[in-house]
């Protein structure tokens, strides 16, 4: 704490003050107050550590719910529901680093709007396993389903039409 401390270059005494600042956190912007110390005599600002930490919380939490974005634990639930490991997650969201999925987790990082639509989309159990498919990702066996360590059931051409691979699925490349 700063408050009250004399400033010795000029004899003055610092005081709190506060000012808006544009925060930017993963690409997006938050208009917030900020606390700091300013001399009474000469106006000389000082900054702290917990006060630019506070200002960042306080966007991370502006930003969340303007753009309506998974809370931490929400998104913990979300992985562990999947029965998936931090890097499996970021590998399904394109490469995502598994150090910002587990700070995304920890409420250290957050996901913007694009990740936080793909961490959505991985309830879509089509879409996950369309996108495991695609990112090389072995999926654990859903609850319900017996693991005999067989293949699972591969549905039925009708009419002996081979299906096609999915590599030649159109649009199929990123
Ligand atoms: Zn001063």
């Amino acid at each position: 704490m700063l408050e009250g401390h004399l400033h010795r270059l000029c004899g003055g005494r610092y005081t709190l003050a506060s000012e808006t600042v544009h925060v930017r956190v993963s690409g997006m912007t938050a208009r917030v107050e900020r606390e700091f110390y300013q001399c009474a005599k000469c106006g000389d600002a000082q900054r702290t550590v917990e006060q630019r930490e506070a200002a960042e919380q306080a966007a991370v939490a502006l930003l969340r719910a303007e753009h309506g974005l998974l809370a931490p634990k929400a998104i913990r639930q979300l992985r562990e529901g999947l029965g998936l490991t931090h890097a499996q997650v970021g590998e399904l969201l394109y490469g995502v680093p598994k150090g910002i999925v587990e700070g995304w987790e920890r409420g250290r990082y957050l996901q913007n709007p694009e990740a936080d639509a793909l961490l959505r989309s991985l309830e879509n159990r089509e879409e996950l396993e369309r996108r495991a498919a695609k990112a090389g990702v072995t999926l654990p066996v859903p609850e319900g389903v017996t693991a005999d360590g067989g293949a699972p059931p591969a549905p039925v051409p009708d009419h002996g039409v081979a299906v096609e691979p999915r590599a030649s699925e159109p649009g199929a490349t990123p």
